[in-house]
């Protein structure tokens, strides 16, 4: 019977409180959050990297389709070049003449006919007419550029209206077998080979493709934009060097317009280079309602997440408070308002095994009202409870220390219980309490208590009912003893502490 009580004393049931519980949802939540957002950014940064690989795709297909071209056109430029240093080209007749000069690639669909220009700029030969009218071009920069620099090579003009049409001009230099200038030879890509290379892709309105001479010219531009062409960006802030390296990319507000776009250059090494772009809302906009969706949910998870918890708080809260007012009603005695037996049990267990391990006396009071079968038949059983209350309360105002424990232990006995009190002490408890119920029944019931006292250092091999008995033990010798009096048992086979 007695070691099944302890066992429940020993063995609390696990709980969890209602603030572990909050801590633990709230660190869930964290930790939930924290990996959708990383998975949201791992899905965003997956989603550039799709939009840059296939912009420079684009860019590096449109800078390979320029690039060949001008490499055919000058070819035809180079060949008229070295063409025109034949001795017989001045005497041959003109049909045979533009036959040795000109292949046929130079009449494809966007290219201009290519002209021979003396060392004055006067126009000399041209492949579209077998007599051109008369023209001077000294002052053009792709005849000037030539006339001052033996080594200048391939020159691309700057966008401009040649021959009615827009078009970049590309030019060469003659020279003799000694290097000295004989004139130049120029040709022309129109603008419509640069509409129809765009036409034939398919993009977005607000899809940019830009082509710019590597001294950062924009050649041309789609959206199409007369102002634009033709300006150069190397003075421009907004367009830096370094966001702009070759098979680079940059996410931001590009040279023209203010629309943040993510911007790609092809890697090509060619004398011109692409700048392919779109919109970053264009970018990310399948990944936007993508995390908005995925947002919406986890946050309604989140939301019943931290709902239910707060239910399952409140609920455990309330709980425990019921848990802990049926624990002092299953510990405390109705009447008196001590503790009741029950505890009074568990407690000296627990008191029992401290004073072993720690080596200190562990005293007991066991106090029982004297004649108060008599005081009952006489005054009743409502006035006899009146009775206990009384020394109840002188008992508790006797008993202050934090460890000791008054217990009612049944009918009219009490038992206190002094942890780390010797028998000296103890009885000096017990005589304080006798004397405050005789000193509080004096004029009135006229009740008196009888105690026991025993006080022990508990060793192995005992057990705490040796301690019961000794104070019941003194109890009897109080009473015998002509009651109202306390006694201090004997225990000289123990070891008592006196
Ligand atoms: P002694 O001095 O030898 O202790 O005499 P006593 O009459 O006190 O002892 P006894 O054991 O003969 O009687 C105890 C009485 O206590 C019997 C019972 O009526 C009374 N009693 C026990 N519990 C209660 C209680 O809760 N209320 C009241 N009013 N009386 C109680
Ligand atoms: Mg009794
Ligand atoms: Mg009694």
């Amino acid at each position: 019977m007695l070691s099944g009580w302890r066992d429940v004393t020993a063995r609390r049931p696990w709980r969890i409180s209602a603030k572990l519980l909050i801590i633990s949802s709230v660190v869930t939540v964290i930790g939930f959050s924290a990996i959708c957002v990383n998975v949201m950014l791992d899905m965003r940064r997956g989603e550039e990297a799709l939009a840059r690989q296939t912009l420079e795709n684009l860019a590096t297909t449109i800078d390979a389709d320029i690039s060949r071209n001008i490499e055919v056109y000058d070819l035809s430029l180079k060949a008229v070049a070295s063409n025109m240093l034949l001795p017989e080209i001045a005497t041959v007749a003109k049909p045979i003449r533009q036959l040795i000069l000109f292949d046929h690639a130079t009449t494809a669909r966007h290219f201009g006919a290519i002209q021979v220009f003396d060392a004055d700029g006067k126009l000399t030969i041209d492949a579209s007419t077998l007599d051109p009218q008369a023209e001077n071009r000294a002052d053009e920069d792709y005849f000037t550029v030539h006339r001052d620099n033996p080594g200048a090579g391939l020159f691309i003009s700057r966008p401009m209206l040649f021959r009615g049409a827009y078009s970049i001009v590309l030019s060469r230099r003659i020279s003799d077998s000694d290097g000295g200038f004989m004139g130049v030879v120029a040709g022309s890509i129109r603008f419509s080979y640069f509409h129809e290379l765009f036409e034939r892709l398919s993009l977005d309105p607000d899809d940019t493709i830009t082509v710019l001479k590597r001294d950062r010219t924009i050649m041309m531009r789609r959206p199409f934009d007369l102002d634009v062409i033709g300006k150069n960006l190397g003075t421009r802030q907004d367009w830096k060097p370094d966001n702009l390296r070759a098979g680079g990319s940059y996410a931001g507000k590009g040279p023209v317009d203010v629309t943040p776009r993510l911007y790609v250059r092809s890697s090509g090494s060619g004398p011109l280079f692409v700048v392919a772009g779109k919109p970053l809302g264009a970018v990310f906009q399948l990944w936007q309602k993508e995390a908005y969706r995925i947002g919406a949910v986890v946050v309604a998870l989140i939301l019943f997440m931290l709902g239910s918890t707060l239910v399952l708080a409140r609920e455990i809260g309330r709980r425990a408070e019921a848990e802990s007012k049926l624990e002092e009603m299953a510990t405390t005695d109705a009447l008196t308002g001590l503790r009741n037996r029950r505890k009074f049990d568990a407690v000296i267990d627990i008191e029992w095994r401290r004073a072993m391990r720690e080596k200190t006396p562990l005293a007991l009071l066991m106090i029982d009202t004297d004649h108060f079968k008599a005081y009952n038949d006489t005054f009743g059983h409502q006035a006899g409870d009146q009775v206990l209350v009384g020394i109840a309360i002188c008992i508790s105002d006797s008993v202050r220390r934090a460890g000791d424990c008054a217990a009612r232990y049944g009918g009219e006995e009490f038992a206190v219980l002094l942890p780390n009190t010797s028998a000296a002490d103890a009885f000096r408890i017990a005589e304080t309490i006798r004397a405050k119920v005789q000193g509080w029944s004096d004029g009135g019931t006229g009740s008196t208590v009888s105690c026991g006292i025993a006080s022990l250092v508990p060793s192995a091999g005992m057990d705490w009912p040796i301690l019961v008995a000794a104070a019941d033990k003194a109890l009897y010798a109080a009473k015998a003893g002509g009651r109202n009096q306390s006694v201090v048992a004997s225990l000289p086979q123990l070891s008592l502490v006196a």
